[in-house]
């Protein structure tokens, strides 16, 4: 190959050239990057695990967030990786229903899966439907996981309370390696456990009470101009120390207990209590 000549080597060479190399990567990472907004009068069903004061922050919709090009692509992975899930279990002959609404003003969700077991399987309750959140993880949380995290929790039993099925799986799959963890999961009344190997390996005593308890503070905190709690992991950082600090300055510290003091209701929900006769026998589902 004879060599470029001087003259247009130099046009070409990066350190003359306007020409920028880098312009896809910039052109990808703007398109892909956004802000997260939280829509006001709110709860999102992935959102009740969090602490009473940043529920109220995305109650409130000041809550904001950039999430970069490399969140936004893990985010389209974890939604490619539930298409590839509804599709295996539906190929499974398992799949009762995928993405299914649920709602309870002013909570609103979305659960993944009900699944029903073939004939023939397991138990004599053989023809019960089971209720599955799953979640992809990178593979260092993945290998940091022994129990599903308290977000995943309150969602599944959100939607267990709601759709009145009270068993269920939460679900991991490694990003990576595509490697699962099965946690089996159950609701009896208020109460929730979760099993592996047949073994339980934590409970939620009231956890049902809880989460809603939950949001009935935080919505008074929002219409009184009052302050939750701080939030138990304070300490270890927050991701939205802005509005915090902003908050504090005008809103009044109203601490869970002494709002239970002013409202003279304790843990007890009309919501929950309505139901609780009506939970024995499985929800009836799309199918
Ligand atoms: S600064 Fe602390 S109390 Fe405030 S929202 Fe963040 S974690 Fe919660």
């Amino acid at each position: 190959m004879s060599p470029i000549p001087k003259g247009l080597r130099k046009k070409f060479s990066p350190q003359s050239s306007s020409f920028d190399e880098g312009w896809l990567k910039k052109t990808l990472n703007k398109s892909l990057g956004f802000t997260m907004k939280a829509k006001p009068g709110v709860f999102h069903a992935s959102s009740l695990g969090e602490d009473a004061r940043v529920l109220l922050w995305r109650f409130l919709g000041i809550f904001e967030e950039e999430i970069s090009a490399q969140q936004a692509r893990k985010m389209g992975r974890g939604t490619a990786i539930h298409t590839a899930w509804a599709k295996d279990l539906q190929n499974a002959g398992v799949l009762v229903v995928a993405e299914k609404p649920v709602n309870e003003e002013p909570i609103h969700g979305r659960l993944d899966f009900i699944v029903r077991p073939p004939a023939g399987t397991g138990e004599p309750q053989i023809r019960e439907v089971f209720l599955l959140e799953l979640k992809s993880q990178g593979p260092f949380p993945f290998s940091k996981t022994f129990t599903p995290d308290y977000r995943a929790l309150c969602q599944w039993t959100f939607y267990s309370y709601k759709e009145n099925i009270p068993k269920g799986y939460i679900i991991y799959e490694s990003m990576d390696t595509q490697d699962t963890k099965y946690f089996y999961c159950v609701r009896e009344n208020k109460d929730v456990y979760v099993y592996l190997n047949q073994v339980v390996i934590a409970e939620w005593p009231n956890l049902v009470n809880d989460i809603f308890e939950k949001t009935y503070y935080v919505t008074w905190c929002a219409s009184h101009n009052a302050l939750p709690d701080k939030c138990a992991g304070c300490i270890q950082g927050c991701r939205y120390p802005k509005i915090c600090e902003e908050q504090v300055k005008t809103r009044k510290l109203v601490t869970l207990d002494e709002w239970r003091l002013l409202n003279q209701k304790p843990v007890q929900s009309n919501l929950v209590s309505s139901v609780d006769g009506k939970e024995i026998n499985n929800a009836e589902v799309d199918s």
